[in-house]
Order: C-alpha cells, then sequence, then structure tokens
C-alpha cells in the first residue's frame, strides 16, 4: 500500500465511529447525504465518505443564513465554548474540547514547549485565528503573550521587555517586529522560533527571516477546520494531520486525486460535536511524493498554489467579492469602485478606487466615509483613492501580487 492509501485507510474507523452516528443526529448532515442518495449508515468507510459532493464555504454561508447561527451542524445538546465569525461572515463554534482546533501537533515540531513565552500575534477579535494558537500553546505549556493584531509599538516592547523566545503570526508581521527592534536602542528581539501561516513565505523572505529566527515553520490551516498542514525539520512540504482527514479533490467532480496532481483541499474533521465533512477551503495544492526524512508517517502537501474560488486573501484574511459588494452597494455617494491589492516590500497593500456618484462632492468626506464604512463592514484597513472614472464593467477585486 502507497503511504498515500495508509494514510486514507486509517480513517476508516472514524468515519463508521463517528460521522455515521453523527448522521443519525445532526440535522444538516443527514439533509446532505440524502440529497446525495445516502442513508447515515452508508458511511462504512472513507470511499463512502468520498461521495459526498464538496461542500464550499459559500454554501456554509447560505446554510447558515437559512438556518442561523451554525446551518443546522452543531449536533444537539453540545456546549460550546467559543463562537467566531469569519469573514463571509460564517460563524464557527468551538466546543469544549482541549485544542479543538489541533494545532499543538504542528507547534511540537518546531520545537514549542513548556520553556517558550509566545508573542501570538493572530487576532483575538471575533476570527479565530489568536485563540486557536493559544489553544495549541497552552496544550503544550507555554506562556502566551496575546498581542493579537496592531499594538505594533507595545508589542515590540513586550517581546523584547518580556524576552519572549516564540512568535506566532504573519511572516510580513515577523519582519515588521524584528526590524523595529533593530531600529531602536536596546537588546533585538530574540525569538528562537516561529511559526508564520496565513500568507505565502518567499524565499527571499524566508532567508532574511532565517538569518534572525533559528526555526522558522510555516502551517496551513483554515477557521472552518483548523491546522490542516505543517513543516517539519526537514522542511520539505506541510505534513497533513492525522487526525483530521485531508484529501486533495478534483476541481471539476470533487474525487480524490491520488496521483499527485493538483486540485482543491478538501478536509473532514470527526468531531461529533461540529462535524465538518468534504468542506472545500478553496485552497488549491497537491501532494509532495515520497517519504518524509523525519519519519514521520503522514503525507505532505506542496504549499499553498493558489485559490480556487473567488475570494482572495490580504493580509491574511479573506476578501469576499460578494461582501465587498454588499458593503459597497451601502455607500450612495460612490457609484463606482474597485479593490486593488499589490504588495510592497513584503506587505500586502490594499487599495480602493472610487468614483463620486456626484460633481463637486468633498473628496476628502468621500475617502472617509469609504474608509470607515470598508473598516467596519469589512475589517480591512484601505487606502481610499478618488478617481474620475473606471473602465466598465472592471473586476470589483483585482489581485496584482505576484510571489518570488
Ligand atoms: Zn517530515
Amino acid at each position: 500500500m502507497s503511504s498515500m492509501e495508509e494514510y486514507r485507510a486509517a480513517f476508516d474507523e472514524r468515519v463508521f465511529d463517528v460521522l455515521r452516528p453523527a448522521a443519525h443526529t445532526v440535522p444538516a448532515l443527514g439533509t446532505r447525504l440524502a440529497e446525495a442518495g445516502l442513508q447515515p449508515d452508508d458511511l462504512v468507510d472513507v470511499a463512502a465518505l468520498d461521495r459526498l459532493p464538496v461542500q464550499s464555504k459559500d454554501d456554509l454561508i447560505d446554510l447558515q443564513a437559512k438556518d442561523p447561527p451554525f446551518g443546522g451542524y452543531l449536533a444537539p445538546g453540545t456546549k460550546i465554548r467559543r463562537i467566531f465569525q469569519s469573514p463571509g461572515p460564517l460563524y464557527e463554534p468551538e466546543p469544549i474540547v482541549d485544542d479543538h482546533w489541533r494545532g499543538a501537533t504542528a507547534l511540537e515540531a518546531a520545537g514549542f514547549g513548556s520553556s517558550d513565552i509566545v508573542l501570538n500575534c493572530f487576532g483575538y477579535h471575533l476570527s479565530p485565528a489568536g485563540v486557536m494558537f493559544e489553544e495549541g500553546a497552552r496544550v503544550l505549556g507555554c506562556t502566551v503573550i496575546p498581542a493579537g493584531v496592531g499594538n505594533f509599538d507595545l508589542a515590540v516592547r513586550a517581546a523584547r521587555d518580556l524576552a519572549a523566545t516564540a512568535y506566532i503570526g504573519l511572516p510580513s508581521y515577523l519582519k515588521a517586529l524584528l526590524e523595529k527592534a533593530e531600529e531602536q536602542d536596546g537588546p533585538p528581539l530574540r525569538f528562537e522560533r516561529a511559526i508564520v501561516t496565513a500568507e505565502p513565505l518567499p524565499p527571499s523572505l524566508r532567508n532574511w527571516l532565517e538569518e534572525r529566527v533559528p526555526t522558522v515553520r510555516q502551517l496551513y490551516g483554515t477557521a472552518e477546520s483548523g491546522m490542516l498542514g505543517f513543516e517539519c525539520e526537514a522542511v520539505s512540504g506541510l505534513h497533513v494531520p492525522d487526525d483530521a482527514l485531508v484529501e486533495v479533490c478534483n476541481l471539476d467532480d470533487g474525487s480524490p486525486r491520488l496521483d499527485g496532481g493538483e486540485g482543491q483541499v478538501v478536509v473532514t474533521v470527526f468531531s461529533a460535536h461540529y462535524p465538518v465533512v468534504r468542506f472545500g477551503t478553496g485552497d488549491l495544492s497537491a501532494f509532495a511524493s515520497g517519504e518524509c526524512s523525519c519519519g514521520r508517517p503522514t503525507p505532505r502537501l506542496v504549499g499553498w498554489l493558489g485559490r480556487s474560488g473567488e475570494a482572495v486573501k490580504v493580509r491574511g484574511m479573506f476578501l469576499h467579492p460578494r461582501q465587498v459588494t454588499a458593503v459597497m452597494s451601502g455607500i450612495p455617494s460612490v457609484s463606482a469602485y474597485r479593490f486593488l491589492i499589490d504588495r510592497v516590500d513584503h506587505k500586502d497593500v490594499l487599495r480602493c478606487e472610487v468614483v463620486p456618484a456626484a460633481e463637486g462632492v468633498d473628496h476628502h468626506h468621500l475617502v472617509t466615509e469609504v474608509h470607515d464604512t470598508i473598516r467596519s463592514g469589512l475589517r480591512f484597513d484601505v487606502e481610499v483613492q478618488v478617481v474620475r472614472a473606471l473602465e466598465a464593467g472592471a473586476a470589483p477585486v483585482t489581485d496584482l501580487r505576484t510571489w518570488d
């Protein structure tokens, strides 16, 4: 058996033991099976599971809107510790389970342990990233500084004063912190290890970071399904976890690809409380060939190869064209607009060009109005520029970034 077949076969039991009973009690899962012509008791192995069509994030957003708050996916009687809102909006429940988002495995592979003081630079507000990592770090006994995003100068100060040994966050933010500390008087930051995620890590940035931080490892995950891949010491792809089924599936029919070809990353999380089943992340990847020299048995994703859907990631957060349209249509003083995403000095820059609806509008006032509406509606800080006209039919979101 190939390692891919072994990996998949290891989940047969969990399909039978966890998802089959869940399909009897979780209303949305039962409905989904019925729509695919399946009965709950048909869920006997991974092959049976693969008969279910892939569910997209947009499907889930629609389902939640029709049947709030969780679209019928929460098992009756489940106690929830937290509820997050990620862009869409999409609500994610966190059942009362230790390390529900399964981050500890990835942190441990990067050497995180009980002697670490971790500067966690993911947001703790609404979106789950901050807490996802906090929970993983807690399981390993790390001390966490909940820095979140923003408060940049204070985060530099805290990392220095408290002698933080580890970092979690965007790679671009890590670079900015290190640069800031180097500019200032006083000792430099001495992170021994870092987990970076939510944006690409081009070789030039990786080299820059590794000159200052001995261990830099990438992690891959999503708000809906938690940790889905991590780099080991061999740094040759992202090992998928052994407690959630990660598949790479054909874009047309959703069937799993076992040949190493490119496709959409599709995940199944075996939670009896909130089963995430054949969820399409919208990310493109492929499985690397061969075994890893580290000896971990799970296959490796080659990394992030792009997006299959419309949403684009900016500064680690998704920007959804549908949500953009909804927010921008609420500004009557704007007649046309487009969003441009670019990359300057390893940082994403988001710009919004707007055409005023009437002549003689006060530009300064319009810029402030658009900026504030976007910030409250999309949670993005954006540079607003008033322009005379835009090409007819311009896409609402254009991604100009290139990755070296
Ligand atoms: Zn490995």
